[in-house]
Order: C-alpha cells, then sequence, then structure tokens
C-alpha cells in the first residue's frame, strides 16, 4: 500500500495536524545550556510559539524575537535583529542564541548568516550565534526540530581526541522520555551526549528564586566533543531515511559512525535499542531492565484477551506514530489509520515496516494530512480508540471512543511533559493505560455495570 496525500496539490490546509518549523528549532535552543531562543520574524511568531509550549510542558518559556514591522518587511530586518541580539546578550548573559528566522524573513530573503557574522564581528567575545533557516511553508516543527538539531552540530563539534562517549539524537520527545533514555543509556556504563536535552529546562523543579533560564541542557563542551565520539545512535525512521541529519553529517566529516534506529517505543524497537547498547559498551542488559521486560511480556498475555482486534487510528509526529503502530500490533490491536500532518516519503514504508499482522485492505495511511482529512478517513474506518495529542479530542468525542493521549501537544490535560513513551516502561505504561480505557469504556456502557471484567 503506498501512503496517500491527504489532500491533493492545491487545496488548503484544514485545521492543520503540524505545528511551525520555528517551534521545533526553539525545542531544541531550549535544550541547550544557557542558550536563549530567538525569532527572526514577526511578534506573532515568539507569541504563538510561546504560549503553545508552555500550555505544553507547564513551564516557562523565553523566545526573544526581533519583531518586525512593515518597513523591516520592506527593506529588511537586519537593524531589529541586531538590536536584539544585543539586548538579549546584555539582559541574559547567555553563552548561546539560537536564531530560527521565520517565514517573513525568509521570504523577503534576509541574508542572515551575513548580519550574524558583522554582529559577531562587531561584538568580540559575545555569546555563539547558531542559525536555522525555519520557514514553516518548508516544514513542520518535526523538521525545524531536526534542521536545528543539525545546524548546532555543525556549528560547536570541532576536531577533538577520539573518546569513549557516544552521542544519542532522540529526536522531538517528552522531557520524561529523555530521562528515560539517559537513565537506559547509563545501566549500560556509557557516557553518553544527548542533543538536545530538555529534560530539566522543559520540565524544571520550583525555584527559590527567580532564574533568567532554565538550569540544565546539553552543555557547549559535550557538543564540541560530538565529533570524537565512538558513535551516534540516531533515533526515529523518518529523519534516519534521508542523509541529511546532525548523525550524517558527524559521519561524513568527523567518522563517528551513525546507528540509525527507530524510536524506541513497544518491545521489538526497545529490544534492538538495547541491543545497540550492548553491542557498544561490550556489557549484557543489567538484570533490572529483562525483569522489566519479563513484565512487559507477562502484562501483554494478561490483557490480550481486553485489545485483541480492536481497531485503532493514531496520528500525530511521524516517528511517533510509525513506533505507537508497532507496538500496537504487538498487543493484537489493527492501526487502522495511521497519519501525520509531514510529508515524509519514508513515512508509509516505515508503517508498513511495522506491521506484521495488518490487513492492507483495512489500513489507511496519510501523510500532509490536516485534522479535516483524518476525520473524514476515521469516519469511514471506524476505529474504537484514537491515540494523537490533545488535538484529537473533537475527533474522539464525535465518534464517541476514547482518546488515549500521546507525544505533542497535550493542552487539555497537565502531565504532557512526563509522559513516557519509550522503553519497556514506557510500553507498560502505554499498555496499561490502554486496556484499561478499554476496560473503562466497556463498563461505562455496560447495561449492568460489572465490577469484575
Ligand atoms: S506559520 Fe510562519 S508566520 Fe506563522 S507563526 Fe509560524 S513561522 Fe510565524
Amino acid at each position: 500500500m503506498k501512503a496517500q496525500p491527504a489532500t491533493p496539490p492545491g487545496t488548503v490546509t484544514r485545521n492543520a495536524c503540524k505545528v511551525c518549523a520555528p517551534l521545533g528549532a526553539c525545542v531544541v535552543f531550549s535544550g541547550i545550556e544557557d542558550c536563549v531562543p530567538f525569532l527572526h520574524g514577526s511578534q506573532g511568531c515568539a507569541t504563538y510559539i510561546r504560549r503553545y509550549l508552555i500550555s505544553h510542558f507547564r513551564e516557562p518559556v523565553d523566545i526573544a524575537s526581533s519583531s518586525f514591522s512593515e518597513e523591516d518587511t520592506i527593506f529588511g530586518g537586519a537593524r531589529n535583529l541586531r538590536a536584539g541580539l544585543a539586548n538579549v546578550t546584555t539582559q541574559y548573559g547567555p553563552r548561546a542564541i539560537g536564531v530560527a528566522t521565520t517565514c517573513l524573513a525568509e521570504t523577503i530573503g534576509e541574508d542572515v548568516p551575513r548580519i550574524l557574522a558583522g554582529h559577531a564581528a562587531d561584538s568580540p567575545g559575545g555569546p555563539a550565534l547558531i542559525h536555522v533557516p525555519a520557514p514553516a511553508y518548508a516544514g513542520t516543527h518535526t523538521d525545524g526540530f531536526h534542521r536545528a538539531v543539525r545546524r548546532v552540530v555543525e556549528h560547536f563539534a570541532a576536531p577533538c581526541t577520539p573518546h569513549a562517549g557516544v552521542n544519542l539524537l532522540p529526536g522531538f520527545l517528552s522531557p520524561e522520555d529523555l530521562r528515560h533514555l539517559k537513565e537506559l543509556v547509563a545501566a549500560f556504563g556509557l557516557a553518553c551526549t544527548l542533543l538536545p536535552d530538555y529534560s530539566d529546562t522543559l520540565d524544571g523543579a520550583a525555584w527559590a528564586e527567580y532564574l533568567r533560564g532554565q538550569p540544565g541542557g546539553t552543555s557547549l563542551e559535550a557538543l564540541q566533543r560530538m565529533s570524537g565520539a565512538r558513535s551516534t545512535l540516531e533515533l526515529g525512521r523518518t529523519p534516519g531515511a534521508d542523509r541529511d541529519t546532525a548523525a550524517a553529517w558527524l559521519e561524513t566529516h568527523h567518522q563517528v559512525p551513525r546507528i540509525p534506529l527507530g524510536l524506541p517505543v513497544g518491545l521489538r524497537e526497545t529490544d534492538a535499542f538495547i541491543a545497540a547498547l550492548e553491542t557498544l559498551s561490550g556489557a549484557a542488559c543489567p538484570a533490572d531492565i529483562q525483569r522489566e521486560r519479563g513484565r512487559l511480556v507477562d502484562s501483554f498475555v494478561d490483557g490480550h484477551k481486553y485489545v485483541f482486534g480492536r481497531r485503532a487510528a493514531l496520528f500525530g509526529d511521524p516517528d511517533l506514530v510509525i513506533g505507537l503502530a508497532s507496538l500496537l500490533d504487538e498487543i493484537g490491536v489493527r492501526p487502522v489509520l495511521c497519519a501525520t500532518g509531514a510529508r515524509h516519503q519514508a513515512f508509509a514504508p516505515a508503517v508498513q515496516a511495522a506491521l506484521d499482522h495488518a490487513d492492507p485492505t483495512d489500513l489507511r495511511i496519510l501523510t500532509g494530512a490536516d485534522h479535516a482529512s483524518i476525520s473524514e478517513a476515521a469516519r469511514e474506518l471506524r476505529p474504537d480508540l484514537v491515540l494523537a495529542g490533545s488535538k484529537g479530542y473533537p475527533l474522539a468525542r464525535e465518534l464517541g471512543v476514547p482518546l488515549i493521549r500521546v507525544g505533542f501537544p497535550i493542552h487539555d490535560r497537565i502531565g504532557g511533559q512526563r509522559l513516557l513513551h519509550v522503553g519497556y516502561r514506557g510500553a507498560q505504561r502505554l499498555f496499561d493505560q490502554l486496556v484499561n480505557t478499554l476496560l473503562e469504556r466497556r463498563q461505562d456502557t455496560s447495561e449492568t455495570g460489572y465490577s469484575y471484567l
């Protein structure tokens, strides 16, 4: 089966199933120590993205803006950009500023590398200035995320003495996922540079006093040493499918071997991740992780009768959808609709490869989808449940089926930043939630309200 474009070329997007690229870049810059995200464009871009991130992560998120006016749109925004960089340097004293250019600056063809070089030459000793072009019409928030990761690596990774550490490029996951990945890598005795690491900066502890920036993030020193790592683990099938990633750049320019893997969501993909850690470390999987795996398999047996044959619609970020499809396939749930707002040729083959038990006549895969096209497909396919971010709520409500909230954004519940998707532990959490959600629905709609199911 081929992926179907959700809307023919030339038609409008109706309720986008994606966010704009600068948002992904801002998340990456938020995960670097002492780095301030900065949007070169109109004020509204920064306000919208800040609002969007704050209501998911429930943390203060500072994003500076060059605040284009009508005049800047015609004559260029260099003056604003340089004034903004000077202000941010004075106010925050950062070691780095991540500048993402938004639709407006890209459309007028602003020569941002030249402006940044001029500013750096006039302000020696100032923060490192990283530029990532991120117009929303050239990709989604996940594209902006991966592009920013590559730009950060290109900017900082310098020739260095080879060392035993590994690089881990996790993709756009929750802070809880990042914490668990670090825990897993550490369990094998491996030193790791995680990029980005917003596990604290976007899910921090309460402050005793006001701080200008959130403590935490990948240090600039660690970024510089990425070129000497023994390998780079790159998670996610869609960035891994092209050679334009940070891991590919490190391999080409610094001979750091690249290990592309799927997101470790579900049993099989986590097994692959753990196997890679075993190979890299030369150590066997620790007993407590093996027991976690054993409990997960045992729970699959316990809960199988409640979920087998159920139909699921899932949509959101491409790699999370691929990982969740794999998990659902393992537990006997049939993903009948797998959709993403991103346009990736690798998406459909990766979904199909994740499904051993799918009926191709009863499976719809949509790329470049909006919520209107997803809803139209779901009305035909009649799923028993929906897995998506909070944008899936109207559809689940219309269909009268439960919504299992996953990924990003989660705007109608708290704790989106603490959702765990990865590892055996993440699969356990998702499986228990899925089974219990279906049981709850059965119980609530039963005439007698059995308490023994
Ligand atoms: S779509 Fe473009 S103009 Fe609109 S908020 Fe995103 S970056 Fe800014």
